[in-house]
């Protein structure tokens, strides 16, 4: 009877031992977690304010919208970010496609010397480009000028030499090229109803799909050695097993999930087991982020409280099987629970392997 007691005690502590291979909802403040794709613009630290409550580090990207004077504005937001809160805030800076000089030596150079100056600043990590390269940008021609171009090598090779990765939004969700009532996602949806100019399906002499991803292919096997951190799920992420072709074919590129983790519950929704077993595959190359926003509000206080409503909520779905909802698509799915050193990679070991992290 005794020896009875005896193993039943022993196999709960075995259970216990193997519960804990999984983070729970209680862990979410303790582990250290890097939100790899964030935009900072404003001076009021609301957002670094929420990172240090819930224990994350951030790295806030800026973007070419086509605005020199706001891509100036965006630098020192993201450089005084980066020195307020050293080593917690890092930042890619970007550069202004101007098509002045455009094919002459003089464009890449000066490019180059605005992104000398630029990645003085403290805390610069990567160089950011966007998807003007591919979708908004023409030569003289009228011809587009996609990520590949021979005429961008020059300040490709300038970021390497700097031992900097380029961090690349290039091309969209392959819904963009889809009519607004066939799109997976209602944040997608949303996005393209509002924004006509970028939604593909209604431009057909643009670009398409499949020319976007290619040109992006194409500058990945042109570089190597480039490492390059694809946004979006490196806009394959509609399908994982697109994917990870792309992860097998280029060792140096990993990928960031913002503003796509709803594309991967879609697909969770469809078939749990395929996407679990793609983030553990891949778990060396996939990075935490949300492409969350901040310039400023009278209510910093709400701002602060949906930003750790979403962190709380995508904590959830890594770390826990719970049945989940999403508000961008109707179906029920379940949470991934991925074992603890998966979710460490995914939240923090590869933002800070790829992007050189110091952290001390
Ligand atoms: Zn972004």
């Amino acid at each position: 009877m005794k020896k009875y007691f005896i193993q039943v005690f022993v196999t709960t502590l075995l259970i216990s031992g193997c519960q804990s291979r999984y983070y729970t909802m209680d862990d979410f403040g303790s582990v250290l977690k890097i939100d790899s794709h964030v935009h900072i613009r404003s001076a009021d630290s609301s957002f670094e304010k929420q990172a240090e409550d819930d224990n994350f580090l951030l790295i806030t990207l800026n973007v070419d919208h086509g605005d020199s004077a706001d891509i100036r504005i965006q630098q020192d937001f993201a450089a005084l970010s980066a020195e307020r809160f050293p080593g917690r805030v890092f930042f890619g800076p970007t550069f202004f496609f101007d098509t002045a000089g455009w094919g002459a030596e003089e464009w890449s150079r000066r490019v180059t010397d605005q992104l000398e100056k630029d990645m003085n600043a403290k805390g610069v990590i990567t160089v950011k480009i966007w998807k003007n390269i591919g979708m908004t940008v023409r030569d003289r021609s009228g011809k587009f000028i996609m990520a590949d171009d021979p005429e961008l090598d020059p300040v490709v090779e300038f970021i390497k030499a700097r031992g900097l990765p380029i961090t690349g939004h290039l091309g969209e969700p392959r819904n963009c090229w889809l009519p607004l009532d066939q799109m997976t996602v209602s944040s997608d949806s949303n996005y393209f109803a509002e924004h006509p100019e970028y939604h593909m399906f209604l431009h057909t002499e643009y670009p398409s799909y499949e020319d976007q991803i290619k040109a992006r292919d194409n500058l990945l096997a042109k570089h190597p050695d480039l490492k390059f951190i694809g946004c979006h799920l490196g806009s394959l992420e509609w399908n994982v097993d697109s994917l990870a072709k792309r992860l097998d074919r280029f060792p140096n590129m990993v990928v960031d999930m913002s503003a796509r983790i709803c594309h991967l519950q879609y697909q969770t929704a469809q078939g749990r087991k395929r996407i679990r077993d793609f983030c553990i595959k891949y778990q060396d190359k996939l990075l935490y982020g949300t492409d969350a926003g901040y310039s400023g509000s009278n209510n910093p206080d709400r701002f602060k409280n949906g930003m750790h409503e979403t962190w709380i909520d995508d904590w959830k779905y890594f770390t826990t099987d719970d049945e989940m909802t999403s508000d961008k698509f109707h179906r029920k799915f379940t949470g991934l629970k991925l074992p603890k050193e998966v979710v460490d990679k995914i939240y923090s070991q590869n933002a800070i392997k790829w992007y050189k992290l110091d952290i001390n």
